[in-house]
């Protein structure tokens, strides 16, 4: 019942995460508002897991509230699910799937707290030539600044260090192709990733929330790129 109470406030920092920036201030994505044609800071991955956890509330509630000839008189959100089933707490119990109900709602919670809390990917860049501090660069964006002079760096001209910090990593084949070109100066779409996925020619995985992920190196290595140590 823990997890339950701890639901509406991981939904409401899923939907800061979703709608605003994440904790470093960061959009991880934009989307067009139809209406103005504004674009608006948006976290796809956010909305897909505060998906799960509404739908995976949902059709419990709903499971119990059949079992046990109820109504589910709460809002179709996550909190008002999770309410709902806190409030029918001994219905819960009378079903005899209470113990699965209670492993998918910890998973679904714990995918959501571990989105709401996900550092952004970033990978080394670099020293200031300024002021010597250490930049980090997220992977995707054209610029970093230094977070202590503020002096600003075109990321293609850091790639040498961010193509070093970024070969341990795991992409999925979006990340992958919108961060990679720059670096290694040669084209590289979604969809030749996921041709070399599917032939088996470079290692993947799929993370727990669900995300088919691409190592870096497997990529580099297959496409035979001279790696910074040697290029520079
Ligand atoms: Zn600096």
């Amino acid at each position: 019942m823990a997890e339950l109470r701890a639901v509406p406030g991981l939904a409401d920092d899923l939907d800061v995460t979703l709608s605003r920036r994440d904790r470093r201030g960061d959009p991880v994505g934009y989307v067009r508002r139809s209406t103005t044609g504004a674009l608006l800071p948006y976290n796809p991955r956010a909305a897909h897991v505060a998906e799960t956890l509404v739908n995976t509330l949902s059709s419990w509630a709903h499971l119990v509230a059949e079992r046990r000839g109820l109504d589910v008189d709460a809002d179709r959100t996550a909190a008002g699910m999770a309410r709902w089933l806190a409030a029918h707490r001994d219905d819960v119990r009378q079903c005899e799937d209470a113990a699965a109900m209670f492993d998918e709602i910890t998973y679904a919670t714990g995918i959501a707290r571990r989105c709401v809390d996900a550092p952004a990917e970033r990978a080394y860049a670099g020293p200031c030539d300024e002021c010597g501090a250490d930049l980090y660069a997220r992977l995707e964006s054209l610029d970093v600044r230094c977070v202590r002079c503020a002096t600003v760096y075109n990321v293609n001209d850091r790639r040498k260090w961010l193509l070093d910090a970024a070969m341990d990593m795991w992409l999925t084949p979006a990340q992958m192709a919108r961060a990679l070109p720059g670096l290694i100066s040669r084209p590289l779409t979604t969809a030749m990733i996921q041709g070399y996925v599917r032939r088996g020619r470079v290692e993947s995985r799929v993370d727990t929330d669900g995300h088919r992920r691409v190592s870096v190196r497997a990529i580099v290595e297959l496409l035979q790129i001279v790696t910074p140590e040697h290029h520079f």
